[in-house]
């Protein structure tokens, strides 16, 4: 946080206590998402509509099936003719175990100055802030340029059919008038070594196809010959899919990640260069290539397999699941190859899907996300990425909102918030959290 007076901004105590208590008791609100409709984020939307109605807002609670609770509200703007915000994150955390941490996953408790617990960088931490921050605004009567919509989403770790996806097809007029959207996954501080402290701003996301193949064969008995054995022809395909290397595909986010990491490091990249080899420049950049090693080109990992019940059987039928994951672009190219990998012998379908995203870093929108960073952390330099996997901006974006992953946040070094994302022992220290604050203020009000 910047020490200068001046620098701080117009976040007022009470925020900054709020945030900090708002993150540790929605951390013990326990919204495990365990998958298949598991899961009850009613009591922690109706304390975060709580909080929004004591600000003079009129949130709704929005459920497609009983406990799986939305809420959205909308803040008017000073300017009806601006386009609107939206401003998102979700309730729901993945399942934790206890036995395997330092501190009870559902504790929130706040030692040495850290806020312990499942959902404290993912991304109890960004409800909190926002909280704070509309909060904090209602106190001195601010109101924003654009109108800003609030989102508090169900199941973001599942299937998001019941969040975000219900809201987008149910509820797309709570949302009029939004063209950009700000949610997780961005704007946390990356050290990246010889202190070089980057903030990645995520642009874009990769697209999910998750994939079932199914191999029909001619079931019969183990000691005869067989030339239609199921799995061997799943076990063939299975295997050139996970060995294939997909070529690079560098999408404009990346390209420009790439060109300011480098340039960061002193390495003036031209990735237009013929024979330019992009993994010898990964190789320069220390740790700060896994900000873009896994979304240079597509993905395919095999993962489930299931065939058979005897020994000396022959099954008639042999399936296998591949997470696979697209650049944005990538799409056509994907169903092209794995049709090619597959064979005739096996078909394949999507089993789920998700679109890829890209939102632009040359915006008026990115640049006053930078600036707020920026504004906060000196020597900080933001950066755009790519993230590998999906976000609820995926469901947005259908009603036309590009979104971006901002969730600001302030980190010593040693902190690996990737490490701690769905990890064990997640947790936030609290000046993270006040920087957030005074981030996420400074941006919203110059939105
Ligand atoms: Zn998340």
């Amino acid at each position: 946080m910047a020490d200068a007076p001046g620098l701080l901004g117009p976040v007022d105590q009470q925020a900054l206590d709020e945030v900090v208590t708002f993150t540790s008791e929605l951390i013990r609100i326990d919204t495990t998402n365990r998958g298949g409709g598991d899961c009850r984020e009613r009591p922690a939307a109706e304390y975060a509509a709580e909080r929004l109605a004591a600000a003079g807002l009129e949130p709704t609670l929005l459920e497609r099936t009983p406990g799986r609770t939305n809420v959205v509200a909308r803040i008017p703007g000073t300017d009806p003719s601006a386009e609107a915000l939206l401003v998102h994150g979700h309730l729901d955390v993945v399942p934790a175990e206890a036995a395997d941490w330092t501190v009870h996953p559902f504790s929130g408790e706040v030692r040495d100055g850290v806020v312990w617990g499942r959902g404290a960088v993912d991304m109890k931490n960004m409800d909190a802030m926002i909280l704070a921050v509309v909060r904090g605004w209602a106190r001195t009567g601010f109101r924003p340029r654009r109108d800003i919509v609030i989102a508090f989403t169900a199941d973001e770790e599942d299937s998001a059919e019941d969040g975000s996806g219900f809201l987008a097809d149910r509820h797309a007029e709570l949302f009029a008038g939004c063209t950009e959207g700000i949610s997780e996954s961005g704007a946390f501080t990356f050290h990246a070594g010889h202190g070089l402290s980057l903030y990645p701003i995520a642009a874009g996301e990769r697209g999910t196809g998750w994939l079932k193949l199914t191999a029909e064969g001619r079931a019969g008995h183990g000691s005869k010959v067989n030339r239609a054995n199921a799995v061997s022809a799943l076990a063939a395909a299975v295997a050139r899919i996970g060995a294939y290397e997909w070529p690079i595909r560098i999408t404009p986010t990346v390209r420009a990640a790439i060109t300011e990491i480098a340039a960061l490091h002193g390495i003036t990249a031209d990735l237009d260069e013929p024979g330019f080899d992009v993994a010898q420049l990964l190789a320069k950049l220390g740790p700060a290539a896994a900000l873009v090693e896994n979304t240079i080109r597509n993905s395919s990992n095999p993962t489930m397999l299931d065939a058979g019940y005897k020994v000396n059987v022959i099954p008639g039928h042999a399936t296998a699941f591949v997470d696979g994951r697209m650049v944005p672009g990538g799409e056509d190219e994907f169903r092209e190859t794995l049709d090619r990998l597959t064979g005739p012998e096996v078909s394949w379908e999507y089993h789920h899907r998700e679109v890829a995203l890209q939102a632009p870093v040359d915006a008026p929108t990115y640049a006053k996300l930078r600036a707020a960073v920026e504004r906060f952390d000196p020597d900080g330099h933001t950066v755009p990425y790519c993230m590998s996997g999906g976000t609820d901006a995926k469901q947005f974006s259908r009603l036309g909102i590009t979104g971006y992953g901002f969730s600001p946040l302030k980190l010593p070094v040693g902190f690996d918030y990737q490490a701690l994302f769905h990890g064990v022992d997640e947790r936030v220290p609290v000046d993270a959290l006040h920087f957030g604050v005074r981030v996420l203020d400074h941006y919203l009000r110059t939105a």
